[in-house]
């Protein structure tokens, strides 16, 4: 079964306020229409869609949304009620199309439960609808006073989408006079069945200036929720690799040791913090030091490493991570790292701006093996962990 999904966007919203129609209003990161395209893209079960936009407004839709990635949505144009324009959706839809789903575009928050809940419906009914019962008391008014009290009982509270068989529906239309409140209306007037599916209280309709609060504050606690239920964490690792030549001191995370010969790079050789850099590029999977600051390049001769590291750094905010550990391992039998390990993890962390119990530096002989062994020498390998903001 293939289904259409028919956003009607073609209405102005007058009483929502504002200077634009209320479909091209913002809701924080993209505006009503947006949303609410994008929320029919993501769902699986719905192949494709129509959008009806009013006469004059190409201009608005082309400056304010961008149609999903991957998904087919045809534009077409609106008539002066909402019935002519469902029916110029209805005759815009493709010819594969067996379902539809009529969806006012006013209402953003639809969830993909709802959507479902209506396609469940038409596998055995021609038309179906989610909507909430009446829970509050029914009052009628007159002038300011309660003028009498009216039952609840089987009222419900109509959502959108609601979902037909194509061809019921485009016959239950082309028969209606005009002036139905929905097409449930114009559904059951030609005699079909409509299906009451599962509601849902934040799939509201953007009516009122209030309700674009209301629509933030629900995609806030949202976007929240997700973000705490799939946490995205990377880890990347980094190894390097210096010989010794002659010198009398090495620079290893930032900590210049005497010793009584120097490391060769084409840096400041500080085998250490490039293998921090390079686990932080590795978990970004962002290349290694050599892509971003290339050894041919004689800008970054002699260059002190804490810039590579400060660039890492900042490749990592770009990309909306923070560093939440680092742990490096430094390889050779001399110089003694442990009297300087305190002033490594200082150093490093003051860079990564963070607390000294997020930074490790520990040291390990090669027990005389290998040219760590032989002190030809030194090896380092780190891991760092980043953690989406
Ligand atoms: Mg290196």
């Amino acid at each position: 079964m293939t289904t259409t999904v028919l956003i009607v966007a073609a209405g102005r919203g007058a009483r929502a306020g504002g200077e634009l129609p209320k479909q091209y209003q913002s809701l924080g990161a993209c505006c009503v229409l947006q949303t609410t395209l994008e929320a029919f893209a993501a769902h699986p079960r719905v192949q494709d869609g129509v959008l009806v936009l009013g006469p004059d407004d190409e201009e608005l839709f082309t400056a304010h949304v961008t149609v999903p990635s991957g998904f087919t949505l045809r534009l077409t144009s609106g008539g002066a009620t909402r019935d002519a324009s469902v029916r110029a959706g209805l005759a815009a839809l493709p010819d594969s199309a067996q379902r539809v789903l009529i969806h006012d575009a006013a209402r953003p928050l639809v969830s993909a439960a709802a959507v479902d809940g209506v396609l469940d419906a038409l596998d055995t009914h021609p038309g179906a609808a989610p909507a909430l019962p009446v829970i509050d008391a029914l009052w009628r008014g007159e002038r300011g006073l309660v003028a009498g009290t009216a039952d609840r009982t089987g009222l419900w509270r109509a959502q959108t989408p609601q979902g037909f068989h194509v061809a019921p529906i485009r016959a239950a239309h082309a028969a209606h006079s005009g002036g139905a409140a929905d097409d449930v209306e114009v559904a059951r007037a030609h005699g079909l069945d409509v299906a009451i599916t599962a509601g849902d209280e934040d799939n509201l309709k953007i009516t009122h200036p209030g309700d674009f609060d209301r629509a933030r504050a629900i995609l806030a606690a949202r976007a929240a929720q997700q973000g705490s239920s799939a946490m995205d964490i990377r880890c990347g690792n980094g190894f390097d690799v210096h010989a010794f030549e002659a010198g009398d001191h090495v620079i290893l995370c930032g900590v210049r040791i005497p010793h009584d010969r120097g490391l060769r790079g084409h840096s400041d050789a500080d085998v250490g913090m490039h293998a921090v850099t390079d686990a932080i590029y590795g978990a970004l999977a962002d290349g290694d030091i050599g892509r971003h600051f290339p050894p041919s390049d004689p800008q970054w001769k002699g260059a002190a490493s804490h810039i590579f590291l400060e660039h890492a750094i900042g490749r990592v905010a770009a990309r909306g991570y923070r560093i939440a550990n680092a742990d490096c391992t430094l390889i050779c039998e001399r110089p003694k790292i442990g009297p300087h390990a305190h002033a490594m993890r200082a150093e490093l962390a003051r860079l990564m701006r963070l607390d000294l119990d997020r930074v490790s530096v520990k040291a390990t002989t090669s027990e005389r093996l290998g040219f760590t062994g032989r002190e030809e020498g030194i090896a380092a390998l780190a891991t760092v962990t980043l953690v989406a903001q």
